[in-house]
């Protein structure tokens, strides 16, 4: 099978009634860029900024975080990368990091103060990443999304952070990105409730559905008693995602998936049935994802995820 999706690498990822399905990959080291030639992908569509805090012993300064992002920006050519800013915090604690006073481990980190929450009390943390990225994206296209959007409020908070950053550089007569790209990913179901103010002030929105299966369930992601208990094909996750996508469609924001559920086939399959055109997946999924891709009729798919979620079976 290995050859096969070798041999693979350099087909379309077109279904057989002519749907083309973007697969991107998530990353989050420099060296994973160079996965993109490797499998054959459209892209990053998660570059986990976050990364490069939890290996350093200190807060990388400005000039480190703008060279790794430019690193991977030319590793990825023309392909598009959507960086999301640092979703630390919670148990990914920065230890040279101070909380405020405050040190106690949070009882429940997962839903604590973490990503955008934390980002947006420590704005210097994200006026830095916001400059890194801006100025190692000059003359190209900045994708920036924020994790962990729980309202709409905080999108617009981080969005308006950046702007002024970039006003900032612009004033200083700095080479700039050629356009900025804003995103919301959507992880916090409480999110979903409110897409008709939200969708219309993103450029684009990103499912991330290990947080969101996890919040949807109230079931710790990383419990090993719980690991296999609830299915992401279980009919309340799929409605659930049906609406948002519906939503999106309405909206005319592309919507794309970037959690586990889309690296797996009939996961991936199922999202390609409730209309899901963008997969940002592990690398190693690529192969297997565009060989179902390949051989399935989307259309078909569609009809049969149609009557499943009516039915409820
Ligand atoms: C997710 O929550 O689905 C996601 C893609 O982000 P992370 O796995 O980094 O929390
Ligand atoms: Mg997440």
């Amino acid at each position: 099978r290995r050859a096969e999706f070798v041999a693979m690498r350099d087909l379309p990822s077109v279904t057989t009634d002519g749907q083309r399905v973007e697969l991107m990959v998530n990353a989050g080291l420099r060296e994973d860029a160079q996965a993109l030639d490797l499998v054959g992908a459209d892209g990053i569509g998660l570059f986990r900024t976050e990364f490069q805090f939890l290996v350093s012993a200190t807060l990388p300064q400005r000039e480190k975080q703008q060279r790794l992002y430019k690193d991977v920006l030319d590793a990825a050519g023309d392909r598009p990368v959507i960086f999301r800013t640092v979703d630390i915090g919670g148990d990914k604690a920065l230890p040279y990091m101070q909380r405020d006073g405050d040190d106690e481990l949070e009882d429940n980190p997962a839903m604590g103060w973490r990503a955008l929450r934390l980002a947006l009390d420590r704005d210097g943390l994200m006026k830095v990443q916001a400059r890194a990225l801006l100025e190692a994206s000059a003359g190209k296209v900045l994708n920036i999304m924020f994790p962990m959007v729980s309202e709409p409020w905080e999108y617009e908070e981080a969005r308006a952070l950046v702007e002024h950053q970039r006003e900032w550089l612009h004033a200083q007569k700095k080479k700039l990105p050629i356009a900025v790209r804003y995103g919301a990913m959507l992880e916090v179901p409480a999110l979903a409730e409110v897409l008709d103010i939200l969708l219309p002030r993103v450029d684009f929105l990103s499912i991330g559905t290990n947080d969101l299966t996890q919040f949807l369930f109230a079931a710790d992601r990383a419990h090993p008693k719980l690991a296999e208990r609830y299915d992401w094909l279980s009919i309340a996750i799929l409605r659930f995602l049906d609406r948002v996508v519906r939503a999106c469609q309405a909206h005319q924001v592309p919507v794309g998936v970037c959690g586990e559920m889309g690296g797996r086939t009939l996961e991936a399959m199922a999202l390609i049935g409730l209309g899901i055109r963008r997969l940002s997946i592990t690398p190693a999924s690529v192969g297997p994802v565009k060989a179902m891709i390949r051989a399935i009729d989307a259309a078909e798919v569609g009809a049969v995820m149609h009557d499943l979620l009516r039915d409820g079976r």
